[in-house]
């Protein structure tokens, strides 16, 4: 059965919001925003550009081209300014290793990588220097039950490699985010309570490293490679090296059922009903391999007149559409969704299209923390006021969970750089904006969503989900790592001695 009705879900990217970053409430030069300054370079004279170009089989973009600002694109606008005074636009880990080494002959001339720029923070954009990037480096291999992609490859285009073979990997929702990026801090979807999180099936890697080295990371690998397979699955991006290609395990892509649900702002208590769903949807069995994100939106103080907190539920599972209404019955007593899709026996690839999320650039700031067993509830119930106390901007604001536990949690934290091994929830406190909110409203939101995080970390495990990289946050090292921390140190400082990969929140 497929019965689509109006989505009210709060999408992050509810608008198309404008590209201009000198836009009113853009820049957002408040005290708390401001990036940490970077060291002013020297420039490599126009022979050394010439000779980069000539040396790369791929084009070198400079400041003068008008492509430079449309490839350095990042999906958060509040980044769009920070442009590198050049793009060597890699065509393979050869190029790769030759930009780096460019770098270091240019009297260590500042370099970054960006794959699809999706950095919440922006961290593959800097101001000056060269931006080593992937955008080309888009080939792909189906193998016997795995999947190899080079570097620069987007989620889409893995999607289209795995459809016509019904094959999947635990992927996220969002088409246009890099393999990259997704893969190296972890990598969260639907699939993970069944089959672990992305980087739990990375089989291998190839990097390239400061001294540039091309290496191939591997579970047989040692010594040092040995340490940065390990620090590749969930130890971030952008921190040991440039990442050129991964061989990924596959799985069998099964038929499931998918469902949005939506408790519109009609809804009389939606305390409670969150406060239902949450044990439900911790009590499912694990043999129906439930993936869920909920999020509660914010009511806008001005535009919902009801001033009501809505609900959407989005997800799939191995069982029927009745399985989920049994699962869920304990809140449907309390309310039953106003709106409601339920697809059973969906063929996996056309589910997860209505699962997408557009992942549109837009002006946001995401806030996680991870919860553990049975805090959720407890969370959300001492947190709620701060939904009704949303001082509101062009676009939206809510609180989102993303299940997590099941399969992900089976690893040991230390067995991989993703420590985050015994949780149920992601808890993330999501603002967006666009060009057209005034500073003084971003600055007034952007408090609002610090007292509610703050708020909410009390519940937490005392961690934040490094792929929702978060440059408010100050104790982010223990945050994202914990206890791999110092591990992920001592390779760092074999690996990258000088520390060419550097960004605000670089290991
Ligand atoms: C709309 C949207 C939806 C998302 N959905 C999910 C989701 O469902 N699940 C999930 O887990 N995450 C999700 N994320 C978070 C996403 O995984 C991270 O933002 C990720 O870092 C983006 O990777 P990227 O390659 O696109 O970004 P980039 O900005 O290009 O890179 C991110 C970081 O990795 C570094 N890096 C990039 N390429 C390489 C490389 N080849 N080798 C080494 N370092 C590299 C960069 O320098 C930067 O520090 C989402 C993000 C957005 C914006």
């Amino acid at each position: 059965m497929l019965a689509t009705l109006p989505r009210a879900s709060l999408s992050r990217r509810r608008f198309l919001v404008g590209s201009s970053a000198l836009a009113v409430g853009a820049g957002l030069a408040g005290p708390s925003l401001v990036r940490p300054a970077l060291a002013q370079a020297r420039q490599p004279s126009d022979a050394a550009w010439r000779h980069l170009a000539d040396k790369l089989s791929g084009p070198v973009l400079r400041a003068d081209s008008f492509d430079l600002a449309q490839i350095a694109r990042p999906n958060n606008l509040r980044y769009v300014g920070n442009l590198p005074d050049g793009i060597a636009l890699c065509r393979s880990a050869e190029d790769v290793a030759t930009a780096i080494g460019w770098c270091r002959e240019n009297n260590n001339f500042p370099l970054i990588v960006q794959s699809a720029g999706h950095s919440y923070a922006g961290y593959s954009m800097r101001k000056g220097g060269l931006m080593i990037n992937l955008l080309l480096m888009r080939a792909s291999s189906l193998g016997d039950g795995t999947v190899t992609v080079a570097g620069g490859m987007r989620n889409q285009d893995l999607y289209g490699l795995l459809e016509p073979k019904n094959l999947a990997i635990t992927h996220g929702r969002c088409p246009t985010v890099g393999a990259a990026g997704f893969l190296l801090g972890g990598g969260i979807g639907f699939n993970m309570r069944a089959h672990g999180l992305a980087c739990d099936q990375l089989a291998a890697s190839e990097i390239v490293t400061a001294d540039g080295k091309v290496r191939t990371l591997n579970p047989q690998a040692t010594d040092l490679d040995g340490d940065l397979y390990w620090a590749s699955r969930g130890g971030g991006g952008g921190n040991f090296g440039i990442n050129t290609s991964f061989t990924l395990k596959t799985f069998p892509a099964e038929a499931l059922t998918v469902f949005e649900l939506t408790w519109t702002a009609a809804t009389r208590d939606p305390a409670r009903v969150a406060a239902e769903l949450i044990p439900a949807l911790e009590e499912a069995p694990i043999e129906l391999a439930l993936g869920t994100r909920m999020s509660l939106g914010a009511p806008h103080p001005v535009h919902d007149k009801h001033r009501r907190v809505t609900i959407n539920l989005i997800g799939q599972l191995r069982g029927s559409p009745k399985r989920l209404d049994d699962l869920l019955a304990r809140a449907y007593a309390v309310e039953k969704p106003q709106q409601h899709m339920i697809w059973g026996d969906a063929p996996y690839w056309a589910a997860q299209k209505l699962l997408e999320e557009a992942g549109l650039p837009g002006y946001f700031q995401e806030r996680s923390v991870f919860v553990g067993p049975k805090r959720a509830k407890e969370a959300t119930l001492a947190t709620f006021h701060h939904l009704l106390q949303w001082p509101g901007t062009s676009v939206g604001a809510d609180l989102r969970f993303f299940q997590t536990g099941g399969a992900m949690n089976e690893t040991e934290p230390k067995a991989t750089a993703f420590v985050h091994r015994k949780t149920e929830w992601i808890m993330d406190v999501g603002l967006n904006w666009s060009a057209t909110d005034s500073r003084l409203s971003v600055d007034a939101n952007r408090i609002w969503q610090d007292r509610f995080y703050a708020d909410l970390r009390r519940f937490s495990t005392g961690g934040a989900y490094q792929n929702f990289i978060d440059p408010s946050l100050t104790d982010w090292r223990a945050a994202y790592y914990g206890e791999n921390l110092k591990r992920l140190e001592d390779i760092k400082k074999r690996a990258d001695p000088e520390r060419v990969f550097n960004f605000p929140q670089a290991i």
